[in-house]
């Protein structure tokens, strides 16, 4: 059967961007409010030939208790357990957060292969910051836009590489 490939990271960092910038169309609804994905959204894609089902979630925050948030971060964690590979979205202009490391711990514990990808990095300038990321514990980050479609290029070549 076909991978299944689900974005994930915590609120607002560019998951539904990138999703749709995958997918090729506007399914995902991006939002300067966090936590505006609620429900585990799909899409079939394809790269290198290569086809796949990608699953975009809302963001994983941890230590608040209110329902909506509980019902967001269920999703993910379902999406988590239903993957094949795993894209972790970080915010590169704001660097690691402690919510950005409770998730690299709940990724860690699933034992699935992760590929991390450094978004929000719209300018050559700004790809250095990529480094911060190594002390998540995952293979080579990888720099994005997916405002400007940069680096989505090598972040799809490392996923299939996963399949
Ligand atoms: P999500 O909550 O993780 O799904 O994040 P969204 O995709 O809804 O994006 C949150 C905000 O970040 C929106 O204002 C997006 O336009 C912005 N954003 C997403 N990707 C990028 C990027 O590569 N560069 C910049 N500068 N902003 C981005
Ligand atoms: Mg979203």
């Amino acid at each position: 059967s076909m991978p299944v490939v689900a974005i994930v990271g915590r609120p607002n960092v560019g998951k539904s961007t990138l999703f749709n910038r995958i997918a090729g169309q506007r399914i995902a609804i991006v939002e300067d409010k966090p936590g505006i994905t609620r429900d585990r959204i799909y899409s079939r894609s394809d790269w290198s030939g290569r086809a796949f089902h990608l699953i975009d979630t809302g963001g994983l925050e941890f230590n608040k208790k209110d329902e909506v948030v509980e019902h967001i971060r269920h999703q993910a964690e379902l999406a988590i357990e239903e993957a094949d590979v795993i894209l972790f979205v970080v915010d590169g202009k704001e660097g690691v957060t402690a919510t950005d490391e409770e998730v690299g711990r709940l990724l860690h514990r699933s034992n699935k292969p992760v590929v991390l990808a450094v978004n929000k990095l719209d300018h050559i300038k700004h790809e250095d910051h990529v480094y911060d990321f190594y002390r998540l514990g995952f293979e080579e980050p990888i720099a994005i836009s997916s405002l400007h479609g940069s680096g989505t290029g090598d972040l799809l070549d490392a996923v299939i590489r996963c399949f």
